[in-house]
């Protein structure tokens, strides 16, 4: 086939008002390149700034250039008989089209493809697919963005890439992806159905698995050779840590060059290993540069393989747990020398389930294009996943949204009776983990285990917790209770959602078409429920207007994003609880009906059918059952308001369409420790805790309290040991603290213009001097739009681009990675840039700190954990906000320093580190930089100096 590869550039984004600037083509024959054409157009109009800055091209380069009326002639003949290829190919054909119709042609008829969707379908792991990302992803030179010729001949790579990939697909997939867009009538289902007719006359591509007419990258678990290998050769492990250590670390010195030795890693593993072995309960603040998860991963590999006992590691966050997976875990696989298992265990939502997905591509249940494509990128992705887990593919809300129907579930899941038992991912995870000397799992999952007794995780006694300082937040979240309006509304969605959507119109087609049953009484049945589902979810509408209403409210105690929280006080309802608690009553009733409705569906079908032909239906009827019932307990539960050790209270959205979204009541219990001690640290043998930021102002207090380990508690005064093990890094040498000493107070939440206006300016002059290269968190969303608006002003004419979260609609990752692709830039950011942003080297050079990162007091949680606090005689600002802050702020300090060898500036703008007496905390928690108190104007100057080296 020929292609031919379109880009242009153009005065803007309006076809039928902007014009084409430049254009250029690149044609392939098949694969191959055969030809190029690039040319400037004039477009008879000034080029706007923004786009000769975007573009770098420049009025002068357009002056005598070709009017797009000259040049068609050459383009037309060109681009006949071959199929136009684009990245957004739809922006340029219009711009292309317009210009057609205007000179006298006919707009272009022929067939067009879109990159952008090949490679979402075909490479369905990557996060983006923008032309940048995916040529940087294949490799592919990419010298300069925004001019026609290097993009179409990115474009064209790209393109070739996508064939490739086509022809390495097994037949399986490349039909099946065909059959789903079979009818569409688009060219991208055109040239689906043309590969698979390709490759039906080629011989198949080799290497996959078919099973029941999909194809897998693995096949079957507890077939793998190579864990009977690390059977045979498995030794029984002898000599003591020290011997066993010096042996890793020996090997590691070999392999790698730039092993460093680090005392504070020795000390943690010395430490976790006697825990390990003797028992008890461990507390280790490891400082940035420690080598944290190999100080306990080599400990944790001694133990295992010495006892034969597995050790559990339970980090917080997806990227931790991918670290270990994907670095850590394999490296040691390299110098350990004894073979070992790893195996990574997540909520059984993270997997897909074979059977809901095979009834779903199966039942051709995509209603629109978007659906189809997803299931699109499902199929390709099968032929490349060996986990099955979700965290792999970068899903949007609508493809969570379909995840949601095709995950695997406990109450649907038909374990050893399913067709897919043997090929399915949760069960290969658990097989996996069952054999595992150390099990990596979540907080969420640890914390899951305990309360289904013991069911999820394999029997272990030893248990090390990374990230520990997110353990009482996600406990406090999981022995909470929540009901958001999308549960219900998802569920009854789910069950009918019009006469040919959901699983009763679905069960009332097939069962006509395929099994003999009684149809009549079928027919009543599905008549019944789905009228219960109506009522139900007119019920469920009704009371979640009514809790918008109270939230309209309370609307002045909207947050800034527009979220709004109202609390739930036995003392302080509004006025129409008991009416309410009367309509909640009415729905859970109707909710009652319709789950018992649909148990005894569930009992028909597997009664008056052959097993094998109902036992899929019957249980995804049971498992909707059971998912009603469990959320009416909870709702039963929110509006009894009868828990006196929870804290209640209703939240949602204001969005900027005027409309309430994510509405929910909640609960969760304002103190975690008892279910923690109870749960967690008494129920195991050894328990090691671990983070860079524990302590307070050098003492373990705060977290022992939080996480009920209290130092005066008589169980654990002794029993608990605790470790501080200082970063290896220099940071008197490294890095500098400057807190301008003149600096304006903040006040409110939202600062007054002037006081914006000095922090652009103080920000704008140290960035002139860094050349970028800052980091500036804020605390507020809002005042960081304003500063935004303010820096890019002062910045831009210098060539230094400012980035801003939630400014452009960039991800958190999109922005680090632009960030560190952009040597002079500025990346502003809140809350969930202040953890987990790693930027070593000179990258980030500067780091703004604007305002001491406090949590709104208005919170419900904060608000009822001041309470208990009070009620305990106990000063709730200095015993949970003011350490709560400083540990955040340790955490946003730690961003600065990520080697050895870096070096930096952090700026604090908030006064009350000088002034206020609990101020002191912040500055005594930092691992002991130089600091120094300032006025604003002579910031720019000393960080130069310390940039390049210079003391005071
Ligand atoms: S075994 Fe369970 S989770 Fe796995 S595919 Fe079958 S039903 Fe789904």
């Amino acid at each position: 086939m020929k292609y031919a590869v379109l880009d242009v550039e153009t005065t803007g984004f309006d076809p039928d008002n902007d014009r084409i600037v430049e254009l250029a083509v690149v044609l392939m024959d098949g694969v191959d390149v055969v030809g190029r054409f690039v040319s400037f157009v004039r477009p008879e109009r000034p080029l706007p700034a923004r786009i000769s800055r975007l573009t770098g091209i420049a009025e002068s380069d357009l002056r005598d250039a070709p009017a797009m009326a000259e040049l068609l002639p050459k383009v037309l003949p060109l681009l006949e008989d071959r199929v136009l290829v684009g990245h957004n190919v739809g922006f340029d054909l219009k711009f292309l089209c317009r210009e057609m119709e205007e000179n006298g042609y006919f707009a272009w008829a022929g067939r067009s493809l879109d990159t952008a969707d090949f490679v979402r379908v075909l490479f369905p792991t990557w996060a983006e697919r923008s032309l940048a990302y995916v040529a940087g992803k294949l490799g592919i030179p990419h010298e300069r963005p925004h001019r026609a010729g290097p993009d179409a001949e990115a474009t064209a790579g790209v393109w070739k890439a996508c064939l490739d990939k086509m022809r390495a697909l097994p037949l399986t997939a490349v039909r099946r992806i065909a059959e789903l867009f079979r009818g569409e009538g688009s060219d991208f289902a055109w040239f689906w159905n043309e590969m698979a007719s390709l490759r039906r006359e080629m011989e198949d591509v080799p290497g996959f698995r078919v099973f029941r007419d999909f194809a897998f990258a693995v096949g079957e678990w507890g077939n793998d050779e190579v864990q009977d290998d690390v059977e045979k050769d498995r030794l029984p492990l002898d000599g003591s840590f020290a011997e066993f250590y010096r042996d890793v670390k020996e090997r590691l010195r070999t392999r790698f060059d730039a092993y460093e030795e680090r005392r504070s890693q020795d000390q943690m593993a010395e430490a976790v290993a006697s825990v390990l072995e003797e028992g008890g309960l461990l507390l280790v603040e490891a400082g940035t540069g420690t080598g944290k998860t190999l100080g306990y991963l080599v400990p944790a590999l001694f133990h295992a393989l010495g006892t034969g006992e597995k050790v559990v590691v339970s980090t917080h966050t997806v990227n931790l747990q991918e670290q270990l997976r994907r670095r850590d875990l394999p490296l040691l696989a390299d110098v350990v020398p004894h073979p070992f298992r790893a195996a990574v265990l997540k909520g059984r939502n993270r997997y897909l389930c074979l059977r809901k997905w095979e009834w779903k591509a199966t039942a051709a249940e995509f209603e629109t294009a978007e659906d189809r494509m997803l299931a699109a990128q499902l199929i390709v992705w099968l032929t490349e996943t060996e986990t099955g887990d979700v965290e792999e593919l970068s899903l949007d809300s609508q493809g969570r949204q379909l995840w949601k129907s095709i995950e695997s579930d406990a109450d649907s899941c038909l374990n050893r009776a399913c067709p897919w038992f043997r090929m399915c991912y949760y069960h290969r995870a658990r097989h996996d983990a069952q054999r595992a000397d150390i099990i990596v799992t979540n907080h969420a999952l640890l914390l899951t285990d305990f309360q289904v007794d013991r069911r999820v995780l394999p029997s272990y006694s030893r248990l090390i917790v990374d990230e520990a300082h997110h353990l009482e937040e996600t406990a406090s979240r999981h022995f909470g209770r929540a009901v958001s309006a999308r549960d219900f509304s998802a569920l009854f969605a789910r069950l009918y959602k019009d006469a040919r959507t959901g699983f009763l119109p679905l069960l009332r087609i097939r069962m006509k078409e395929l099994y003999e049953i009684d149809k009549e009484r079928l027919e009543e049945t599905l008549d019944h429920l789905e009228s219960l589902v109506v009522e139900a979810s007119a019920q469920w509408e009704a009371l979640i207007r009514r809790w918008e209403g109270w939230l309209s409210d309370a609307i002045s105690a909207r947050s800034e994003s527009g979220e709004c929280l109202v609390r739930w006080k036995r003392d302080a309802l509004p006025p129409d609880w008991n009416e309410t608690v009367r309509q909640v009553n009415a729905f859970l009733e109707t909710i009652d009906s319709l789950a018992d409705g649909l148990s005894r569906l569930s009992e028909a079908l597997r009664q008056e059918l052959e097993p094998s032909a109902t036992s899929g239906l019957a249980v995804d009827v049971a498992g909707i059952a059971k998912e009603l019932v469990r959320l009416r307990d909870d709702l039963a539960f929110l509006i009894a308001l009868d828990d006196e050790r929870y804290v209640y209270w209703l939240e949602g959205v204001f969005s900027s369409r005027g409309k309430w979204t994510n509405v929910a009541a909640t609960a969760v219990p304002v103190d975690v420790g008892d279910l923690l001690r109870e749960n967690v640290f008494e129920a195991k043998d050894s328990v090691v805790l671990t983070s860079a930021t524990l302590t307070v102002g050098d003492s373990f207090d705060y977290v022992r309290e939080r996480l009920g380990l209290a130092a005066d508690d008589p169980v654990f005064a002794e029993s608990v040991r605790v470790v501080r093990l200082s970063s290896p890094f220099c940071y008197r040498e490294q890095s500098l603290v400057i807190i301008p000493n003149d600096f304006p107070k903040i006040g409110g939440v939202r600062p007054d213009p002037a006081f914006v206006e000095r922090l652009a300016e103080s920000l704008a002059e140290t960035a002139l001097t860094t050349g970028g290269r800052m980091l500036v968190l804020f605390t507020s969303y809002r005042m960081l739009r304003d500063v935004y608006d303010e820096l890019d002003r002062r910045l831009a004419p210098h060539g230094i681009r400012v980035f801003g979260q939630g400014v452009d609609g960039a991800s958190r990752s999109q922005l680090v990675r632009l960030f560190q692709e952009c040597s002079r830039s500025v990346l502003l950011g809140t809350s969930s840039f202040w953890e987990g942003v790693d930027i070593p080297g000179g990258a980030l050079s500067c780091l703004a700190i604007v305002r001491l990162p406090f949590e709104p007091p208005r919170h419900p949680v904060a608000e009822a954990k001041a309470e208990w606090l009070k009620r305990m005689n106990k000063d709730p600002f200095l015993h949970y906000s003011v350490p709560q802050a400083v540990i955040r702020f340790k955490q946003g300090f730690g961003r600065l320093i990520r080697r050895s060898t870096d070096r930096g500036v952090a700026i604090v703008y908030d006064s009350r580190v000088l002034e206020a007496r609990y101020g002191k905390y912040f500055l005594r928690s930092l691992p002991e930089p130089t600091v120094e108190a300032l006025p604003t104007r002579r910031i720019a100057a000393r960080v130069a100096e310390w940039l390049k080296g210079e003391s005071l």
